[in-house]
């Protein structure tokens, strides 16, 4: 193995999460997905939200040992900025018909809340058995519409990260760790 680590980015303030916390925490969060779903009968659905959360999917879904399989959908959202409510559309529908089964949202991370709130709603209202979460990173200081929260990576504080799947205008991607940016000028 190279152990060998790359420097930090010039524009990466630190490390908040590194590698080996991240993967210790996704095994827990998987053991605690295994559990509460074995008895099921069909298989669990994962709806993973694009692009953000494809790593902690990729991590997470090969530590269950429970029935399941795999979807993604993508979503698009305004007001962010200056507004207290974001409006989320769906641009990219799961390709699996949710009726009838256990759906489990995989988020990389609870902000406002509005995307979960939305997409918890959008699936209950499809004859689904069940709709939960599970979320890479929590905000608490950023919440605005309350949403249940079954599975938690981590708490942070409210800076802007990225790595493990989180951007900021498309960088910093598929950095394995989680990092806080240094906020621009
Ligand atoms: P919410 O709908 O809860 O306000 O926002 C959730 C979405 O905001 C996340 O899926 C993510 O796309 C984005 N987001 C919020 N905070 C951060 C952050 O610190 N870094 C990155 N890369 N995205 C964030
Ligand atoms: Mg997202």
């Amino acid at each position: 193995m190279n152990t060998v680590k790359p420097p930090l980015s010039d524009d990466l303030a630190r490390v908040l999460i590194d590698e080996d916390s991240i993967s210790k925490r996704v095994s827990e969060l998987a053991d605690e997905i295994n559990a509460k779903y074995r008895n099921i009968e069909e298989p669990l659905i994962l709806v993973g939200v694009l692009k953000g959360s494809f790593i902690f999917m990729a991590d997470l879904v090969r530590r269950l040992t429970i029935p399941h399989v795999v979807d993604f959908i993508a979503i698009s959202s305004y007001g962010k900025k200056g507004t207290e409510r974001g409006e989320v559309r769906l641009l990219m529908d799961t390709r699996e018909n949710l009726a009838g089964h256990h759906v489990l949202i995989v988020e990389d991370i609870l902000d406002s809340g509005s995307t979960l709130s939305y997409l918890i709603r959008t699936f209950g209202a499809r004859g689904t058995k069940s709709v939960e979460t599970a979320v890479f990173l929590d905000k608490p200081a950023r919440h605005v519409i309350p949403v249940d929260i079954q599975f938690r990576g981590f708490e942070i504080p409210d800076v802007w990260v990225v790595g493990y799947g989180l951007d900021y205008k498309e960088r910093h991607r598929t950095l394995p760790y989680i990092a806080e940016m240094i906020p621009e000028k």
